[in-house]
């Protein structure tokens, strides 16, 4: 089957390369000069396998009234008419039933990412500074870690402050500054930016998919109520079927389709400070106060966090930029004078934050989109399910959680 991406993300990059792996032909189709362009750029480079919880949640209920008004919140949220909809299911996700089946499925998705991007390094070394670094979430009050606590956990630890700082020595916090912390040695770390340039590099050398940069992408061409091309600003591309992987674009692209895909742009920031002065980094360290991460980068340390519900601009904001590189000084002893790259990007987020997995309304187009806060992390796992579904092979992982049907 000759078989459309659009979008060369993560998640398109991914589902191009499963797709031509299971023996379609792949035109990869996206408007920038080179992969990654947007969200999967600089983002925090966790490959979270086991922090894989929904932002909406009965905790995060009691919260919403405050996140409205300005201020220096780790969220913030400014109400225009597509987050009205959105934002409605968002609450409706707010249950403890929704957070556990949103984890069990997220689970899972997040193994056979870890996977299939073992097993694609087994077949095509890429270099992108992947390591097991280990995840270490901090606490600054005593009631967080006492609600984070493992009930009963064969991969996480809760360490003592002393032992936080024993365990990771570049964290400049004073013991009585925070609670404790909870530690995963089995998480990884990688820059999802040169994953993306690499892996594109591997799939122009393939001669089953060809690269169509530089193309933005119009309305879908349709015939007999099925999607059988695209119009783009270089003409109409054809194919037997099409990948909808736009990341935020997902939704205006839907549209155009004539359904609803509640796909909401969640802006985030990072800084990426070279390293020089302060101890490096060893492992990667989640300040969940403040909702900020740290991950080692070899040289480099990125700092990454918020989540801004303000519509579709990417421009980094220079106060939250500020933020990052105050609380890199203040937890690391970082000093942004070394040299620092800002950058934003944004989320393509769910309301339940599941991605959108599976055959879409019109014919020929199918959905790999939505993987919001954790698209680094399931992209493999995404790609994966996408090429079994669309060769109706038995799915490597239940895939009824992330079908647009659950939307209604
Ligand atoms: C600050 C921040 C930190 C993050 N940290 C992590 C993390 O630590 N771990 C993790 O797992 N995830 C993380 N994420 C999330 C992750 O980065 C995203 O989920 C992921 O990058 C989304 O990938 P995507 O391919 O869906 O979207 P994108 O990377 O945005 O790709 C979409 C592509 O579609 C193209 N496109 C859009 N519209 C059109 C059009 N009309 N025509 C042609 N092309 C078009 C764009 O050019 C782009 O290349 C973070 C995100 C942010 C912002």
């Amino acid at each position: 089957m000759k078989i459309g991406v659009l979008g060369a993300g993560v998640i398109g990059l991914t589902s191009a390369w499963w797709l031509a792996e299971a023996g379609h032909d792949v035109v990869l189709i996206d408007r920038a000069g080179g992969p990654a362009a947007e969200a999967s750029r600089a983002n925090g480079a966790q490959l979270s396998y086991r922090y894989v919880a929904p932002m909406a949640s009965p905790k995060m209920l009691g919260q919403l009234p405050g996140l409205l008004f300005p201020g220096e919140n780790a969220i913030k949220v400014s109400l225009d008419r597509d987050l009205i909809g959105w934002g409605l299911r968002f609450l409706k996700a707010c249950t403890g039933a929704e957070v556990a089946r949103t984890t069990a499925a997220q689970l899972a998705l997040a193994e056979l990412s870890r996977m299939e991007l073992e097993r694609l390094l087994g077949k095509v070394p890429l270099d992108f500074g992947l390591r097991t670094a280990g995840k270490l979430v901090v606490f600054r009050k005593p009631s967080d870690l006492e609600a984070a606590r493992p009930e009963e956990s064969d991969v996480s630890d809760v360490l003592t402050p002393q032992q936080c700082l024993a365990l990771e020595p570049a964290l400049t916090l004073r013991p009585d500054e925070f609670a404790g912390g909870i530690y995963t040695a089995s998480e990884q770390v990688g820059d999802c930016g040169a994953f993306c340039d690499q892996l594109f590099a591997r799939l122009g050398q393939s001669n089953r998919v060809e690269l169509r940069m530089k193309t933005a992408i119009g309305r879908p061409v349709t015939k007999n109520q099925r999607m059988i091309g695209i119009e783009t600003d270089q003409g109409i591309i054809e194919a037997d079927l099409f990948v909808l992987s736009l990341g935020s674009g997902a939704r205006a692209f839907a549209r155009s389709c004539g359904f609803n895909l509640p796909i909401y742009p969640v802006k985030g920031h990072s800084i990426t400070i070279a390293d020089g002065g302060a101890p490096a980094l060893m492992h990667s360290v989640t300040d969940y106060s403040r909702k900020i991460v740290y991950a080692p980068l070899g040289g480099a340390t990125r700092v990454a966090g918020f989540a801004d519900f303000q519509g579709y601009d990417t421009t980094p904001s220079a106060a939250r930029i500020a933020q990052l590189k105050n609380a890199a000084a203040d937890t690391l002893g970082l000093q942004a004078s070394n040299g620092v790259e800002p950058w934003a990007g944004l989320r393509p987020m769910t309301p339940d934050s599941r991605p959108v997995i599976g055959p879409s309304p019109l014919a020929g187009l199918f959905l790999n989109t939505g993987q919001g806060m954790l698209g680094w992390t399931l992209a493999c796992g995404s790609a994966r399910l996408t090429a079994d579904l669309v060769d109706g092979a038995t799915p490597s992982c239940p895939a009824e959680p992330f079908a647009l049907a659950r939307f209604g």
